[in-house]
């Protein structure tokens, strides 16, 4: 038996600890409709973590916000791909 961790029962990620936008203005990352992403995906683009937010992003089909450098669009194309290319295999 496992004893959660308080990250566990927050529901964040464990990569959070290391990423770049600890500290940052969450709001940067959730802009309002039509808002920039500039200065979110510039702090994303060195992040150590960026691929595990990214993949938790996409995997969890995240509908908003700026996670791993790509917005809720980016991510949606992504999943298109890989579907495409799963049933290409299929
Ligand atoms: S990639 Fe961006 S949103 Fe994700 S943890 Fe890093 S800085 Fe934060």
């Amino acid at each position: 038996m496992s004893i959660a961790t308080l990250a566990d029962i927050l529901e964040i990620p464990g990569f959070y600890k290391d990423a770049n936008c600890v500290g940052e203005n969450q709001d940067l990352f959730f802009p309002d409709r039509g808002g920039s992403t500039v200065k979110a995906k510039a702090i994303c683009k060195d992040c150590d973590v960026r691929e595990e937010c990214l993949e938790f992003a996409v995997e969890r089909k995240e509908r908003f916000g700026i996670w791993g450098g790509k917005s809720e669009r980016e991510r949606r194309a992504i999943r298109r791909e890989r579907r495409q290319k799963q049933e290409k295999k299929s």
